[in-house]
């Protein structure tokens, strides 16, 4: 359904490479979760997957493809045609993207069209909407409300609904729940859950969160300055292969930890600036060797897991000798 391949997009006012090379794909029923830190390229692949590149940045190579259509040659008119009928993104900044004087109602039905691009009325929106946002906590007061009269978990939860009101093929969801409680992130979770499972729909989950993709996606892509550099099956019995992917999941918070006792991954992530030299993470990592600053990390098998690292091969080994190893060299398409 979405096929992402070599995608590399350049800020060329800032100099950065926000992505570089990545490949990834989801099909109908799919839930694929990316994760990293902030400005580790999520939110710019998320864009960039429904064909709208974040503003100040170009794609200077790859392709994006959704249900065989390539989504980056399609002229404006057909890609917006395109958008929350057959795939839709939630921004991380959905609750600022109301029409202020507007009630939500209006704003969040402008995207639902009747036959011939008829608009609907209010009862008609409402018939729509509601039954997605009960589920979510959201009540039939809500509709009716500007969007200064609600919180920032509220908008969000209708930036939900107004993604899944057209039935959608393919959801990008990029962080959210960073805006939600707890009670309304487990009600999120287990509607989203239902929702797709019954209607087959593919899910691209950008989040930070770890123990959120892991608990809820079937695929993992780490993403590290633009760069994927693993790619796991999620579950409890996987381990991480990557020192990042590791780092990363040593630092996610979980239920009954005492405040403060998760550390933060060690260092800075700074953005890219042209191809990587070596491996993007050598100046962060603990397990470094000579080689890791100055040659890209080979694209190492092991079963259904993908790591790019110089060290990979000897931390399979130790806890699986019947795995199935392979190294296959620098590979160009991650
Ligand atoms: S390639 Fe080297 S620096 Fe990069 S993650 Fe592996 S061990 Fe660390």
């Amino acid at each position: 359904m979405l096929q992402v391949c070599h995608l590399t997009l350049y800020a060329p006012r800032r100099r950065i490479t926000p992505v570089w090379r990545v490949g990834l794909e989801v099909r109908r029923g799919d839930r694929t979760a990316v994760v990293g830190e902030s400005g580790g390229g999520k939110t710019s692949l998320a864009w960039a997957s429904v064909g709208y590149p974040v503003p100040g940045q170009t794609v200077v190579e790859g392709s994006v493809r959704f249900e065989g259509v390539d989504l980056l040659a399609l002229s404006r008119e057909r890609r917006a045609d395109l958008y929350y009928r057959r795939l839709a993104l939630v921004p991380q900044n959905v609750q600022d993207t109301f029409h202020p004087t507007q009630p939500l109602w209006k704003s969040v039905g402008e995207v639902l069209r009747k036959e011939g691009g008829r608009r609907l009325g209010r009862q008609e929106i409402l018939e729509h909407v509601e039954p997605l946002g009960a589920p979510m906590g959201l009540l039939a007061s809500h509709w009716d409300a500007r969007p200064h009269e609600l919180s920032g978990g509220q908008k969000q939860r209708m930036g939900l609904v107004q993604a899944m009101v057209n039935d959608p093929h393919l959801l990008i969801l990029d962080e959210p729940t960073h805006a939600l409680d707890e009670l309304n992130r487990a009600r999120f979770i287990r509607f989203l859950d239902r929702w797709t499972s019954e209607r087959g729909v593919g899910v691209l989950l950008c989040t930070h969160d770890l123990g959120l993709a892991a608990a809820w996606a079937d695929r993992i892509l780490v993403l590290y300055r633009g760069c994927k550099v693993e790619e796991l099956p999620a579950g409890p019995m996987v381990r991480p292969l990557h020192p990042y992917t590791r780092a990363l999941l040593d630092s996610a918070v979980r239920l009954g930890d005492a405040p403060g006792s998760r550390s933060a991954v060690r260092g800075h992530a700074l953005p890219l600036e042209g191809e990587p030299v070596g491996c993007g993470y050598a100046d962060r990592c603990a397990e470094a060797v000579d080689l890791c600053g100055r040659e890209a990390p080979p694209l190492v098998e092991a079963g259904r897991q993908r790591v790019w690292c110089h060290c990979a091969v000897g931390r399979v080994k130790p806890f699986n000798n019947q795995e199935q190893i392979e190294s296959k060299g620098e590979e160009r398409c991650r």
